[in-house]
C-alpha cells in the first residue's frame, strides 16, 4: 500500500527474450546490479529483478523478467508476457542464427504481449568484435523495418546496457503518461 512504498510512481514490467546463451541473464544482472557474473546460471530460479530510476521526477520501478532457461521456442508461457510494457529482444553478434531467430521472437511477442509493447533489439557481446557474424548495418536496417529500437551492448564490459534500458524506460514512460 501507499505507506509501504510512497516513492514509486510507476512499475514497468519488462521481459527479456532471445535465444539461449545470448547473454539475457548477464544483461539483466548488469542493469539491475551493475555486475557481471562469470558463473552465469547462478541466477536460475529468480523470476525478476528490479531497479528504480527517476524520469521527469517520477520514480519508476523497472521489474525485469528473465526466462531462467525456459527460452526454447514456444516454451515461454503467456504469463511471462502478461502485462509487459517493454521487451529487450537479444541476439549474439557472434552467432548469426540468434539474429535469424529474432523474427520468431517478434512473432511470440506479437502473439502473447500487448500491442503497445515497446521492443528494443539488442546485439549483445559487442566486445567480441573479432568474431562478429552480424553486421551493425543489417541489424539497423532490420530494426528500422520492424519499428524497433536498437543498440549493440556488452554485458561483459557494460557498454550501452544502461543507456539501452534508459531509452526503453523513457519510451514506455512516454507511452503511459
Ligand atoms: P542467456 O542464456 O541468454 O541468459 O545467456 P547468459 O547471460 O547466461 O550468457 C551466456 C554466456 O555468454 C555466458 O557464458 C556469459 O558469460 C556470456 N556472455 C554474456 N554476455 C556477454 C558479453 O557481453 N560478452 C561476452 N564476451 N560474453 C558474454
Amino acid at each position: 500500500e501507499a505507506e509501504r512504498a510512497p516513492e514509486i510512481d510507476y512499475v514497468f514490467k519488462i521481459v527479456v527474450v532471445g535465444d539461449s546463451a545470448v547473454g539475457k541473464t548477464q544483461i539483466l544482472g548488469r542493469f539491475a546490479r551493475d555486475e557481471f557474473y562469470f558463473d552465469s546460471k547462478s541466477t536460475i530460479g529468480v523470476e525478476f529483478q528490479t531497479r528504480t530510476i527517476t524520469i521527469n521526477r517520477k520514480r519508476i520501478k523497472a521489474q525485469i523478467w528473465d526466462t531462467a532457461g525456459q527460452e526454447r521456442y514456444r516454451a515461454v508461457t503467456s504469463a511471462y508476457y502478461r502485462g509487459a510494457l517493454g521487451a529487450m529482444l537479444v541476439y549474439d553478434i557472434t552467432r548469426r542464427q540468434t539474429f535469424d531467430h529474432v523474427v520468431r521472437w517478434l512473432e511470440e511477442l506479437r502473439a502473447h504481449a500487448d500491442n503497445s509493447i515497446v521492443v528494443m533489439l539488442l546485439g549483445n557481446k559487442a566486445d567480441l568484435a573479432g568474431k562478429r557474424a552480424v553486421s551493425r548495418e543489417d541489424a539497423v536496417e532490420f530494426a528500422e523495418e520492424q519499428g524497433l529500437f536498437f543498440s549493440e551492448t556488452s554485458a561483459l564490459s557494460g557498454d550501452n546496457v544502461e543507456s539501452a534500458f534508459l531509452m526503453l524506460l523513457e519510451e514506455i514512460h512516454g507511452v503511459v503518461s
